[in-house]
């Protein structure tokens, strides 16, 4: 569990450099490791945990059940998918990436007593690979859904850094998502889900109050 400990002493030292007034969380990326890793990680009092596959996180978190596991889901939401990841009572969906899927998720959580809450996905890195609102639409998607999606509970941003080995071009990415962020901070978006493994240090510069680290904690 070092790698575990040695993280969060490295997240806690970028922390005092760049912000000593912000929380940081930290998910716990768990899509290449099965349930054995994973209960160790709890051991050591890690409560978050994330999974891209709807699939996966329903037998994770069926294997689990005994586990107060909060789970958070980062991948692409197919909507015949929605269903079965209701199931889960997932904690956070980081992945709202369209208005359709936003209208489809509002509408099956009808039942959800106080609503889901969800972040929405925005392509910050103009990248074809990638889902998401493009910078220019999020605003106007993000009032929209606030509007009218009543069982939704927005609250904030999600984004996948540049796929580049220059932290010129990852930064820039991050500062258009955060830019956004604090636009809509009036509108009540608190949290900016922003680094993984290998970019969480430059999402914490700027400005990034959620951490989503899967290969640094289980390799
Ligand atoms: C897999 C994944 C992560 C974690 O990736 P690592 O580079 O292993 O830390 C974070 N966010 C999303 C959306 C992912 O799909």
């Amino acid at each position: 569990m070092n790698s575990l400990l040695n993280t969060l002493e490295k997240i806690e030292k970028k922390r005092l450099q760049v912000d000593r007034h912000r929380v940081i969380k930290m998910v716990a990326i768990s899509k290449y490791t099965d349930k054995e890793s994973i209960k160790e990680l709890y051991s050591c009092g890690q409560r978050a945990f994330g999974e891209s596959k709807v699939q996966d996180l329903a037998e994770k978190n069926e294997e689990l059940k005994e586990l107060p596991i909060e789970w958070h889901f980062i991948g692409r939401l197919q909507t015949n998918k929605i269903n079965h990841l209701l199931k889960v009572k997932p904690t956070l969906i980081h992945s709202i990436d369209s208005l359709t899927l936003a209208y489809e998720l509002d509408k099956r959580a009808s039942d959800v007593k106080g609503g889901i809450d969800v972040l929405l996905q925005v392509n910050s890195a103009y990248e074809e690979s990638k889902a998401g609102f493009l910078p220019e639409a999020l605003q106007e998607g993000y009032l929209e859904i606030k509007s009218e999606c009543k069982n939704l509970n927005l609250k904030g941003l999600m984004s996948i850094g540049a796929h580049s080995e220059d932290s010129a071009v990852i930064e820039k990415s991050f500062k258009i998502t955060h830019n956004l962020f604090e636009t809509l901070q009036k509108d009540g978006a608190t949290i900016l889900s922003m680094g993984m493994s290998g970019d969480w240090d430059i999402a914490l510069e700027n400005g990034s109050n959620m951490l989503r680290l899967g290969s640094i904690l289980f390799s």
